[in-house]
């Protein structure tokens, strides 16, 4: 059994009752009224996306990273589903075991989570504090019109696949690190590992441009894969269009093009978008400064195929990062 399958097997319950969107996306939506904007009225229509994640020391970071960067990497993915469903943050919650108390080691992990929180202006709200082995557990709040909100269900077939920023350095450095062959500090690839910049604000802006959306938390062909079933979609990706970070351009083009197609921890943002849009998109990356790819279609039937330059398709594995297989 999976990681996926235990949720479905002990936790889905049917469709969600009370919840506007329950269990499968990036957050659960909670349907208004709420209070709206800053001006205090209250909106109809409005929801409250929520969404937990939980970094546990020796699997999701190694137990002697920089605290500040690890302060900033727990809320940056959490903040990472807030911007797939196409929120604005706003507050968040932290829960904490820790083996001890280490006063040198608290302020920087409490400097690099509150430099994140108000920069994106999220609010630490609450949380629990306990002994225990190094785990952080953050849960966090943000507004988004329920219409609008980015689902992983809501893809169309002839759908554009787009990718935000580029693939691939992340993984490499966790990777290079297992493997005894740990890359130097200042290397790019460590930097995006430990510092990921959720999308919040392209995901703000897609609301009205993109259809369904997921980050790429787990690699793009798993991630993408569940745009797919969501959706009940297959979807086509053109191999040489997946943006694969440019620092590594020195290894070799296979171990390249895997790492952009199942490498996680990037968190960009993956969408689909109706082809009508693909002007504004362009747009879009151009105020942003982001780069935004388009690197693929949605298909009607199941399954992710990727075509090599002359149309042929290459074999890739396409499971997400799973905890339990
Ligand atoms: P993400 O990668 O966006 O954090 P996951 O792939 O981890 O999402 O989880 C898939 C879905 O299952 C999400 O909607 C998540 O909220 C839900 N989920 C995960 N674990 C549990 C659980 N123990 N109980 C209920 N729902 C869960
Ligand atoms: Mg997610």
């Amino acid at each position: 059994m999976g990681e996926f399958d235990l949720i479905q097997r002990f936790f889905v319950r049917g469709p969600a009752r009370r919840a506007a969107l329950g269990i499968g996306d990036d957050c659960a939506l909670l349907e208004g009224p709420l209070p709206g904007g800053g001006s205090g009225a209250w909106v109809a229509g409005a929801a409250l996306a929520i969404s937990t994640d939980m970094l546990v020391s020796g699997r999701h970071f190694f137990p002697d990273v920089d605290p500040r960067s690890l302060g900033h990497k727990a809320l940056a993915v959490n903040l990472s589903d807030l911007a797939a469903m196409g929120a604005e943050p706003r507050a968040f919650t932290l829960a904490l075991a820790l083996p001890e108390i280490d006063e040198h080691w608290l302020g920087q992990f409490a400097a690099g989570l509150h430099a994140l929180a108000d920069e994106q202006g999220c609010e630490l709200i609450g949380g629990d504090t306990t002994r225990g082995p190094l785990c952080i557990c953050i849960t966090v709040f943000g507004d988004c019109p329920l219409a609008s909100a980015l689902r992983r269900d809501r893809a169309e077939p002839d759908d554009d696949i787009w990718v935000s920023g580029e693939l691939g350095a992340a993984n490499y450095a966790v990777a290079q690190r297992y493997a005894g062959k740990p890359l130097a500090a200042e290397h790019p690839a460590v930097r995006r590992a430990e510092w990921p910049a959720p999308r919040v604000g392209l995901g703000q802006s897609l609301r009205h441009l993109a259809r369904a959306a997921i980050d790429v938390s787990d690699g793009l062909m798993g991630d993408l894969g569940h745009i797919c079933e969501r959706s009940r979609l297959g979807a086509e990706l053109i191999a040489e269009l997946i943006p694969v970070d440019p620092c590594l351009s020195g290894l070799p083009e296979a171990e390249r093009q895997g790492l952009a197609l199942r490498g996680g921890d990037d968190y960009e943002l993956v969408f689909t978008a109706a082809a009508e849009n693909r002007t504004a998109i362009v747009a879009l990356a151009e105020r942003l400064g982001l780069r935004l790819s388009r690197i693929g279609k949605m298909k009607s039937g199941a399954g992710i195929v990727v075509l090599d330059h002359r149309g042929q398709p290459i074999h890739a594995d396409i499971r997400s990062f799973d905890h339990f297989a």
